[in-house]
């Protein structure tokens, strides 16, 4: 069957059309290819997500501290403002893997 929209030959059995046509409904929904490319994308954000946090855990023991020393003045200073940052433990705590990772790989100021 020929999409109506693309002229994408599929098979007889198809919902959808990579383009997105939707042959039961005659209308145009999110294409199943679309969808498989966006979770590739999402995939690539997550790792991205991370980065620089990443950047840190590669720069080992000077980079955890670095995370550690970074998480330490955020959270004394919001909480001296009152401030309860949700974030800078989580920094810390990536920090410290750092810093423990990059002293048991010998790892002190960037992986080689
Ligand atoms: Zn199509």
């Amino acid at each position: 069957m020929k999409c109506p929209n693309c002229g994408l030959i599929n098979p007889e059995s198809a919902l959808r059309c990579d383009c997105g046509f939707d042959f039961q409904s005659k209308t145009m929904k999110d294409s199943y290819l679309p969808i498989k490319e966006q979770e590739k994308l999402i995939a690539q954000q997550d790792s991205g997500f991370f980065a620089p946090e990443k950047k840190g855990i590669q720069k080992g023991m000077v980079g955890g501290m670095i995370m550690i020393v970074i998480a330490v003045v955020w959270f004394v200073a919001g909480y001296a403002a009152g401030i309860f940052f949700y974030y800078p433990p989580i920094l810390m705590l990536i920090g410290l893997y750092a810093f423990f990772k990059g002293l048991l790989t010998g790892n002190v100021s960037g992986e080689k």
